[in-house]
């Protein structure tokens, strides 16, 4: 009888459990997900007004699968975005996972810097569930507004198994992107987030998620860095090259303090030739140098048309400047060893 009774209680256990809903935060940054204009078809709008509260309210089909809860982390447009809010955020989403209160986490953001975001985040957090990243194209006033999918979309690969050990996501426009990889691409059309190395992780359509494909560079549990270790980033600077440069704002940045430079060259990572001595300046008074390209796509090649040995300039791997920047930071707060920076520029 006790046996009988004691099965029963294991059995309806068994039967919660796995009926539980997972329990995913919502933790709310701003952007034009959260965005609001005059009308519906307004191209002109204000980032960050509308709260998490009322997004996830917007998308009621969420409760039905998952606990939600949201935070207010910050209310900005993403052009807005800085250390403090990154190490606030990377904190909260750390500290949710590792103490086993959310089972996933989702961040709404604005587009424009959600990839340095994204890659930040993939960086430095210690735990292999889901951080989905989301955001929209379209204010929540507009017409065929995107955010609501996108959120709806966010949660479901968010509470996803196979989620698990992916690393930071970005979900817009029914994709999945892995944080490494994908970069804004359009100044405002909703297919704007591509992953032009690699290619998209995976698919989600309507709250149906199919994975394709891992993302192979080290992140969260793998990475290097912990966001607990950290305390401040030093600054680095992106330097755009062009026909007819100068070596000016290399020489101010050195001035000015940057520890490191990212240099965001022509094709295979070029600089100027005038740029390229004051580079080499800068390498000399201790900065280091990582070579970049504008392109967009490719890597960037050690030793190709610059003599990376003689300047003692780094490449950048496949890399886009304003994630090479995120690399560099990072690197900075544990060496200046150039073999030890290229290393991580080679795995992460
Ligand atoms: N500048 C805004 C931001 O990044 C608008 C872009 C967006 O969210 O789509 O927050």
């Amino acid at each position: 009888m006790r046996f009988a009774v004691k099965a029963v209680i294991f059995m309806l256990l068994g039967a919660t459990l796995a009926f539980a809903k997972p329990t995913i935060y919502i933790l709310a940054t701003g952007g034009t997900i959260a965005g609001s204009g005059s009308g519906a078809l307004d191209t002109s709008y204000t980032s960050g007004t509308v709260t998490v509260d009322k997004l996830i309210a917007a998308v009621p089909d969420i409760n039905k699968i998952a606990t939600i809860k949201g935070e207010q982390i910050s209310n900005i447009g993403s052009q807005e975005m800085n250390n403090e809010v990154w190490f606030k955020l990377a904190n909260r989403v750390n500290e949710l996972l590792t103490s086993g209160k959310a089972d996933g986490v989702v961040i709404t953001h604005g587009t424009d810097t959600m990839e340095e975001t994204a890659y930040f985040l993939n960086l430095v957090v210690k735990s292999d569930k889901p951080i989905v990243m989301v955001g929209a194209m379209r204010n929540s006033g507009s017409l065929s507004a995107d955010g609501p999918l996108n959120i709806f979309n966010a949660v479901n690969v968010a509470m996803n198994k196979e989620a698990v050990g992916k690393g930071v996501m970005v979900v817009m426009n029914d994709e999945i992107h892995a944080a490494r990889e994908v970069t804004k691409t359009n100044t405002t059309a909703v297919d704007t987030f591509k992953s032009p190395n690699s290619g998209k992780i995976g698919t989600v359509f309507y709250g149906n998620v199919k994975f394709y494909m891992n993302p192979t560079r080290k992140h969260t549990v793998n990475s290097a860095f912990d966001i607990t270790k950290i305390k401040e980033l030093p600054r680095v600077d992106i330097i755009y090259s062009h026909s007819n440069d100068n070596p000016d704002f290399v020489n101010l940045a050195v001035k000015n303090g940057a520890k490191g430079i990212i240099n965001a060259g022509m094709g295979n990572g070029n600089p100027f030739p005038s740029a390229l001595e004051a580079l080499g300046e800068a390498v000399k008074a201790g900065v280091v140098v990582v070579r970049d390209s504008r392109v967009g796509s490719g890597e960037t090649t050690l030793n190709g048309e610059v003599d990376d040995g003689k300047y003692g300039f780094l490449a950048s791997d496949n890399l886009n400047a304003q994630k090479a920047r995120v690399l560099l930071m990072l690197a900075l707060t544990q060496t200046t060893d150039k073999a030890k920076i290229q290393e991580l520029f080679l795995t992460h």
